[in-house]
């Protein structure tokens, strides 16, 4: 019998939902393990425990179980450097790295428990410092290389963590950052910190102290085999901060085998990895998809990996096209908002590279606005190639929304995140958490616990409880609006704190934002509410023009007329601002609170995680000239 397109995934995930923790105990079945679990998941809301009884190592799973097969002396990590240099690490050399960092940490007098700040830029030597510690069952926290100290400071104290890796700088865009540095100025104020391990990548002259070592020094005098430190199942593997698009960032912990569990069932899904896969995520390790789809899920799958070090346009808005080009990827997994940036220079730079490698292209980290997608499967995919919208977060651990190719073909819809992975049950409620009709606009939430999901919050039971269980009873919220169209196909709409109420109607920003940049003129956009004593909310737009577009007082006219039509007359945008850039966090993403606050002249709060502080004066001097224009 001829089974029709997406059945397969619809009975796979009908028999997933019908007994999970029979589905997930199947799925836990590839992992290695030392010892097996007693229970699938032990269940006291809001703390899930998976594998109770269990006993693994995560670099176990990454390293030690390739290198008695034919994986051994296969590219685990080709490195490409923004001056074009690259390097490979074959699995069998990562090996041999990660055990002697791990034994050399262990002189240092790092234990199993133990937690180790990483802070380092784009280089293999960065995931090799990951597993190091899982291999010892230190816990990591890798701290993003482009925050500063203060930002350091705040995450070290709040892990106390006893050694600091780094190195001796870090490139970008032409430039050195000085990391070094950046960790002696943070020091005297983190006093749990007892050594700090530096690595030589810039070959920048730095000062080191009594409490400094080299990595080189202290890996050659390492030796070549470290014993794996088993652990139970939820002992936490790390700690990672979320990117504070929303407010302060959170310590979101992560254990071992359910996140591992969850990582491998949702890679071989979703991406469908195949021995013979080049596997380029741009991400940057310093967030949850580097840790999670560049470190852990690909090499337990014995893929070869793309490592970029450098920006997307530096030195010229080609690079992620010319690195697929030069290694030959075959699945590309980028952001919306890069994408975006590359939309705005055109098509013929990225028709200049041969992309003919690429089978599978996915996004993550935004929502995709439908014209994007629409340029993503035809100038970078040529039509040929699947488009995966990946909905998740850090605290999710893994993808949780998201077509899978790798189970069956599933139709696409341009700006859907598709359906939830099998053993996820997600679902959009109302404000009272009752399952809202197809196509009505609501709440994400997810019903019942999935095993990547966060341990908890680091050193604080309480937020954790309060930020994702307190809102809907029993349910897990993630804070994004959304709806299921009659397929029960989910859209994300944009984040619940940002949702517009104009007079009567909900307006998530996604929404507006999608419809602006379906303008021919439009690159990318940004909307916020301003409180209006009518209309509950009126909406102001900033938006970014493609090159060589001027903005002007016709084209603001025409953009607000083009929402009118597109969105309804509900959402005629009250004043739109043409900007030169967006302000956004480090790991890319817009930060709608402070258009708000700068809309509704409030104060601008936290803004640590903010990747260029100019954009927000940029902000800031659109809006007081148009205002001056206005009188
Ligand atoms: P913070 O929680 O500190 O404010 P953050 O939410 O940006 O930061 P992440 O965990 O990196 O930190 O991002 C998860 C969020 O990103 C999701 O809650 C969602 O809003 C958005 N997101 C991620 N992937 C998608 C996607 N495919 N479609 C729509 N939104 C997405
Ligand atoms: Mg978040």
């Amino acid at each position: 019998m001829s089974v029709q397109p997406g059945r397969l995934l619809e009975k796979v995930s009908k028999e997933a939902l019908s007994d999970p923790e029979k589905f997930w105990g199947e799925q836990a079945k590839s992992l290695v393990w030392e010892r097996q679990w007693d229970s699938v998941l032990e269940w006291k809301p809001p703390f899930a425990r998976w594998f109770s009884g269990g006993l693994l190592n995560a670099s176990v799973n990454c390293l030690d179980r390739h290198i008695s097969t034919d994986t051994k002396n296969k590219a685990a990590i080709t490195w490409e450097s923004e001056a074009g240099e690259s390097r490979t690490l074959t699995y069998y050399q990562l090996y041999r790295q990660v055990n002697r960092l791990a034994n050399a940490l262990k002189d240092l007098s790092v234990q199993k428990g133990d937690r180790v700040t990483i802070y380092m830029p784009m280089v293999p030597e960065l995931p090799v410092a990951m597993l190091a510690c899982a291999r010892i069952g230190a816990t990591h926290s890798v701290v993003f290389s482009g925050f500063s100290s203060q930002a350091l400071v705040d995450r070290v104290n709040d892990a106390k963590s006893k050694v600091i890796l780094t190195a001796d700088g870090s490139m970008r865009k032409g430039k050195l950052i000085d990391l070094k540095k950046v960790v002696d100025e943070s020091l005297p104020q983190a006093p749990s910190v007892e050594h700090v391990v530096v690595f030589r990548r810039a070959g920048n002259p730095v000062s080191m102290g009594p409490r400094d070592v080299w990595w080189h020094e202290i890996v050659e005098r390492a030796a070549p085999y470290c014993k794996p430190e088993m652990v139970a199942s939820s002992h936490p593997l790390y700690i990672l901060y979320t990117s504070g698009t929303t407010g302060k960032p959170k310590g979101v912990m992560h254990g071992t085998a359910g996140y591992l569990v969850h990582l491998y069932s949702t890679a071989k899904w979703v991406f469908d990895f195949q021995r013979s896969d080049i596997f380029f995520c741009t991400a940057d390790i310093g967030w949850v998809t580097g840790h999670s789809y560049m470190v852990y899920a690909p090499l337990m799958h014995g893929v070869t990996e793309i490592m970029y070090d450098g920006a997307p346009d530096y030195p010229k808005p080609d690079r992620y096209w010319a690195v697929a080009e030069k290694h030959g990827a075959t699945i590309l997994y980028t952001t919306p908002t890069a994408l975006r940036m590359y939309m705005k220079y055109g098509d013929s730079i990225p028709n200049s590279f041969d992309l003919s490698s690429l089978r599978l292209l996915g996004t993550v980290g935004e929502p995709i606005n439908p014209e994007v997608w629409q340029w993503y499967f035809t100038t970078i995919g040529k039509e040929a190639c699947p488009i995966i919208d990946t909905w998740w977060q850090t605290e999710t651990g893994g993808i949780m929304l998201s077509a899978c190719t790798g189970i069956d073909f599933v139709p696409m819809k341009p700006g859907s995140a598709t359906l939830p992975v099998p053993g996820v049950d997600a679902a959009v409620v109302d404000e009272s958490g009752r399952q809202v009709a197809p196509g009505t606009k609501g709440y994400l939430v997810v019903r019942r616990p999935w095993p990547g999901m966060l341990l908890s919050l680091w050193g604080d039971d309480e937020k954790y409880r309060n930020t994702y269980w307190s809102r809907f009873e029993g349910m897990y919220y993630p804070g994004d609006y959304a709806l299921a169209d009659k397929d029960g196909y989910l859209w994300l709409l944009g984040r619940a704190d940002d949702v517009l109420k104009v007079a009567g109607h909900r307006l998530g920003t996604m929404e507006l934002e999608s419809a602006f940049v379906s303008h021919r003129d439009i690159a990318e956009s940004a909307v916020a509410g301003r409180p209006d004593a009518t209309k509950g909310e009126s909406i102001i737009a900033f938006v970014v023009t493609k090159e060589g577009i001027e903005g002007s007082d016709a084209l603001r006219k025409e953009l607000v007329d083009h929402i009118r039509r597109t969105v309804g007359p509900i959402a005629t945008p009250d004043e739109v601002y043409f900007v030169g850039k967006l302000p956004k966090t480090r790991s890319g993403k817009i930060m709608r609170r402070l258009l708000k606050s700068i809309a509704s002249g409030d104060k601008i709060g936290d803004v640590t995680t903010l990747e260029d502080g100019a954009a927000i004066d940029e902000v800031k001097r659109a809006y007081e000239e148009l205002k001056k224009a206005v009188g």
